[in-house]
């Protein structure tokens, strides 16, 4: 099934792109697509969602768009039911979906802190849990879980706690699951990127643009296209012997 020459293919894999709707998640979709696996979009933009499915289509991969909250876990129990039905199979989950309230510590309301979390960590639970159960059940599969630099390090000044916390949580999380589900052949890891232009990152804002640019090793911002090949990486055979790792991928903004 899969090109025994090439171990980075998925060819006749199914992956699940949560968050696919747009910003990495989209990117993280197309290149899975192009390196041969078929696609379901998670998101509750149905407009994107229609679109990004339909670029991807016109691009020759096998897509679907599903309208899900992944906060409910009624949406995610029934984003397993249909990717089974419609395309036969599920092999790989990537937990992309977050969400970031900018605001000092002192500011963050209730409701606040409740949004990211719930997107963040809860429905990254909700998520690895069920599609985990089926992975554990086919002694198969593999789960990536974006977390952030921001799980490694607080990064001044960009006034975070929740998402930072969520992030920090999403990492320990992804090693917990990788340490109990290795003997039934599951992965678990997660990609910590630095910050990539998108909607939830004001790369443009001066104060951040100086910040990163004169700490980060490579002095730029990172793409949507560099960082995905490193989830077709830990999605394919190419990572077989890696599990519960955070694999940063951030210009070395984090490495001291
Ligand atoms: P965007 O804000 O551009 O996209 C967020 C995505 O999450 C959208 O597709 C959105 O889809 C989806 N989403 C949010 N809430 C829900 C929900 N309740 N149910 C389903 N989908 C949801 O962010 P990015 O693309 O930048 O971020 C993607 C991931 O990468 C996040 O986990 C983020 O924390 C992480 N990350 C990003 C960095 C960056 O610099 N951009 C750096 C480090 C990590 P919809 O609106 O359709 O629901």
């Amino acid at each position: 099934m899969t090109d025994t020459q090439n171990p980075f293919a998925l060819d006749g894999r199914v992956a699940v792109v949560t968050g696919g709707t747009r910003g990495l998640g989209e990117g993280f979709a197309k290149a899975l697509g192009a390196a041969g696996a078929s696609v379901m979009l998670l998101g509750r933009d149905q407009d994107r969602g229609a679109t990004v499915a339909e670029a991807l289509t016109g691009e020759g991969v096998d897509t679907a768009y599903l309208p899900v909250d992944v906060t409910h876990p009624d949406d995610v129990t029934r984003a397993l039911d249909e990717t089974l039905e419609r395309f036969g199979r599920c092999d790989i989950l990537v937990n992309n979906a977050g969400a970031c309230v900018h605001a000092p510590a002192l500011d963050v309301t209730p409701e606040d802190w409740r949004q990211v979390m719930n997107v963040n960590l809860d429905a990254v639970w909700t998520c690895s849990q069920t599609f985990g159960r089926h992975f554990v059940q086919e002694r198969a599969g593999t789960i990536i879980n974006i977390g952030s630099m921001s799980g490694l390090i607080v990064n001044r000044p960009q006034w975070q706690p929740a998402y930072n916390a969520s992030k920090a949580a999403v990492h320990h999380l992804t090693r917990s699951l990788a340490a109990e589900w290795g003997e039934f052949g599951v992965r678990v890891n997660a990609l910590a990127p630095g910050y990539i232009k998108t909607d939830m990152s004001p790369v443009d804002e001066p104060r951040f643009r100086q910040n990163w640019i004169e700490d980060a090793p490579l002095r730029r911002y990172g793409t949507v296209e560099e960082l995905a090949p490193a989830v077709v990486f830990l999605a394919s055979d190419a990572s077989s012997f890696i599990t519960g790792s955070v694999l940063v991928a951030d210009g070395g903004y984090t490495a001291f």
